[in-house]
């Protein structure tokens, strides 16, 4: 099974409008037909760029796609500060990061709140790139496998199967976003095969075989080759090394098939 790999950049609170539409032109003026096939290149940036952004690279006929970093699962109504799955999909994201850790920390997101986000994508076909990863604490206890197959499990609890394939597990260990300490590639195959087993349960070996799992925490240009060689990786969700287009374009290429 060929799964084709995604690079996504999450922007987090980063770029105002100017500042993104700055950055999207740089990584576009860098596009690369042949070093970019075969992957799939993801922005996720501030809801208030994401139609700058998409116009950038729409212009360019530079083949990325845009997606937001959270979405809410009402359709519409008294939800101030929330933004629809239709709204989303009306500017034209092709997915939506679902379960960031951060929002899980910070705002207190849960596991279901999660799975009725994922839900709602499902509904609207959009792709959910939904998050998982565990605490150094869970990890030092032994107990990684099962929280993140707990997590797995939890946000795709009921959902139909038969749309799974457009949605996107990323693995992020919560010790190794932001802090420049990356997971080895052992450390993040071991788990990644775990989750893509947890796929196979929940939908079946043909479903998970062609699902793309992600690794993020700490990828730059230095650490992205051993982490893409691993079987089950297939590809990275990037925070820090995202903002910059010398050190996002290089990711986008270690992805890809044809770098050479
Ligand atoms: C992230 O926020 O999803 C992330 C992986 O961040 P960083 O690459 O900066 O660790």
């Amino acid at each position: 099974m060929t799964r084709i790999p995604m690079m996504a950049g999450n922007w987090k609170m980063n770029n105002s409008i100017s500042e993104g539409v700055v950055l999207a032109q740089e990584i576009s003026n860098q596009y690369d037909k042949r070093a970019w096939a075969n992957v799939e290149i993801v922005i996720c940036p501030p809801f208030v760029d994401l139609k700058p952004v998409k116009t950038v690279f729409e212009f360019d006929r530079v083949p990325v796609e845009i997606a937001s970093q959270n979405v809410y699962w009402e359709q519409s109504g008294a939800y101030t500060g929330e933004v629809s799955v239709s709204m989303i999909k009306e500017i034209g994201c092709r997915y939506s990061i679902v379960g960031h850790s951060e929002r899980r920390e910070l705002f207190g997101e849960t596991d279901e709140e999660v799975n009725k986000k994922v839900k709602a994508l499902f509904d609207a076909n959009i792709g959910a790139i939904v998050c998982v990863g565990e605490s150094l604490g869970v990890r030092d206890e032994g107990d990684t496998l099962e929280y993140v197959c707990a997590q797995v499990r939890a946000a795709f609890a009921g959902v139909d199967s038969t749309k799974a394939e457009t949605s996107v597990v990323a693995y992020e260990p919560i010790w190794a976003i932001g802090t420049g300490r990356t997971a080895t590639p052992e450390q993040a195959e071991e788990v990644c095969k775990a989750i893509r087993n947890t796929l196979e349960e929940l939908f079946g070996e043909d479903t998970a075989q062609a699902m793309r799992v992600l690794y993020g925490g700490s990828v730059n240009p230095g650490n992205v080759e051993g982490l893409m060689a691993q079987e089950n990786i297939d590809g990275g969700l990037v925070g820090g090394a995202s903002l910059k287009a010398e050190s996002f374009v290089p990711l986008i290429e270690a992805c890809s098939d044809n770098e050479d």
